[in-house]
């Protein structure tokens, strides 16, 4: 650290992003990307809005917000894109909460959520999950501060129901409830049907997983008029080109390509069935998951061990050091013949433990 940074950054700790060794040509189960690549519309649109990058990006992003309107079914004024949802949710916290408004989400969860809490100054509190990963929607009724909830959760891909979500969103008007869908397209429900009906309610989502564009870097939210207006004061204010011409483009082009990347999702529900099924069959404990992930663990092996035994076999899985979670790993699903060789290999070093 310089002697420069200033005091109150100081003790912030970052966001530690899933490892991208550049050794070997590794098989990347750890950052829950897609191994699907973008349809070839896709590919096209970025070439040719590369010709004209000397230009800047339409502040607005009006072509893809459009598209997602559509998709989506609500109006374009409810929408708001931004580079990867990772900044939305960082403009919704500056938006939303505060001394008076403090945070509140689960103790296990998303760990950029304390990260832009703390960049922010603003305290949060983080509430137990229950003894089987899953969240007690009595904790979060009523609370009366702002609440953000990754639904699916991540790591751990236990979904809440539409139900639920609804309950803790009514329980709360005087705050904002922001409900991180970033996995929901693998079989959860979208909490984006009650926009209408709830001025307190924020739907987040990326197209980092669902729709094969993590390095493109575009996510968005819909919500109200009146709080995609806030967002849009902050957006305006920190960086209004904040999504790029190409992404803008990229965007566009797989909304209008939708069908291809739902069907996808489907392939990758599939692949997570058989993989969950592989994995009990050898032993492991799966949460049930309704991400394009699964978080297990396995009494035969400790679960750094079976990252690190895995990693020098070519396989990268994702391992947190937090003590409750220590003996898990996350899985991202990929092609089944990954999956599969995730299998062999991971049979092989039970074998020989
Ligand atoms: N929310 C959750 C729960 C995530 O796991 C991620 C991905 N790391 C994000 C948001 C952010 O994804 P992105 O910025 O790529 O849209």
């Amino acid at each position: 650290m310089s002697r420069y940074f200033t005091e109150k950054l100081s003790s912030l700790t970052p966001y530690t992003p899933g490892e991208q060794p550049k050794d070997m040509q590794y098989i990347k189960l750890n950052t829950n990307e897609s191994p699907f690549a973008p349809s070839k519309s896709v590919s096209d649109a970025v070439l040719s809005e590369s010709q004209k990058l000397q230009l800047y990006s339409d502040p607005e992003c009006v072509n893809v917000r459009r598209e997602l309107a559509r998709v989506y079914g609500v109006d374009i004024n409810k929408v708001i894109v931004t580079n990867g949802s990772d900044e939305v949710l960082n403009f919704a916290f500056m938006a939303f909460a505060d001394q008076k408004n403090p945070l509140v989400f689960p103790n296990i969860t998303y760990g950029f959520y304390p990260v832009f809490a703390q960049l922010n100054g603003i305290p949060y509190t983080e509430i137990p999950l229950k003894d089987d990963f899953t969240i007690d929607i009595n904790d979060y009724i009523g609370i009366n501060k702002t609440v953000v909830i990754a639904n699916p959760n991540a790591p751990t891909g236990i979904a809440l129901t539409l139900g639920d979500i609804e309950k803790i969103v009514a329980s709360n008007p005087n705050n904002v409830v922001i409900i991180d869908e970033a996995y929901v397209d693998f079989g959860a429900q979208s909490a984006v049907s009650l926009v209408e009906k709830y001025e307190n309610l924020l739907v987040v989502q990326t197209f980092s997983k669902s729709r094969s564009m993590a390095g493109a870097r575009l996510g968005f939210a819909i919500g109200c008029e009146s709080l995609i207006a806030d967002l849009n004061t902050i957006r305006y204010s920190t960086n209004p080109y904040n999504v790029n011409r190409m992404t803008d483009a990229a965007g566009t082009a797989a909304l209008k390509d939708n069908n291809y990347y739902m069907e996808n999702c489907k392939t990758i529900v599939k692949n997570r069935e058989w993989t969950v099924n592989e994995l009990q069959k050898l032993g492991f404990e799966v949460l049930p998951s309704k991400a394009n992930f699964v978080f297990a663990k396995c009494d035969k092996i400790d679960g750094e061990e079976l990252y690190l035994q895995l990693k020098n076999r070519g396989i990268l899985i994702r391992h947190f050091n937090k003590d409750s979670i220590c003996q898990y790993n996350r899985i991202t699903i990929g092609a089944i013949e990954q999956m599969q060789k995730l299998i062999d290999e991971i049979t092989l070093i039970l074998e020989e433990n």
